[in-house]
């Protein structure tokens, strides 16, 4: 948690406050170094005033494939291709709950439907 950069700073601090000591692109620990708290540093986030770089982007709670220095190097395919349940037709599945195609999943097969 502590390599996380600072992206953006959204607020003016007055000449000589600490807080025009921050700059973008430090590091959360070296924000820690100049004195802040993590409780008034994240009060600041909450507000808006400071930006964070967002870290390894994450599909799933699962570190993106793609991401650089990760050391990640496979992770399974969002989609697969299975028949419908319904009309035996291929489409990108979205899991193993997902068995049924957008057109079918919509299809009103009630007894009652007009
Ligand atoms: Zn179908």
């Amino acid at each position: 948690m502590n390599d996380r950069k600072i992206a953006a700073l959204n607020y003016t601090a007055r000449p000589g406050s600490r807080w025009a000591r921050l700059r973008v692109g430090m590091t959360w620990g070296e924000a820690r170094s100049l004195g802040f708290l993590t409780g008034e540093l994240n009060y600041r986030i909450r507000k808006g005033d400071i930006e964070l770089d967002r870290g390894p982007r994450r599909e799933n709670g699962i570190v993106a494939a793609d991401e650089p220095g990760t050391g990640v190097k496979q992770v399974k395919p969002a989609t697969q291709e299975r028949p419908c349940l319904r009309c035996r037709q291929p489409f990108k599945s979205e899991g193993l709950g997902n068995r049924m195609c957008h057109v079918c999943r919509h299809l009103n097969v009630s007894p009652y439907a007009l």
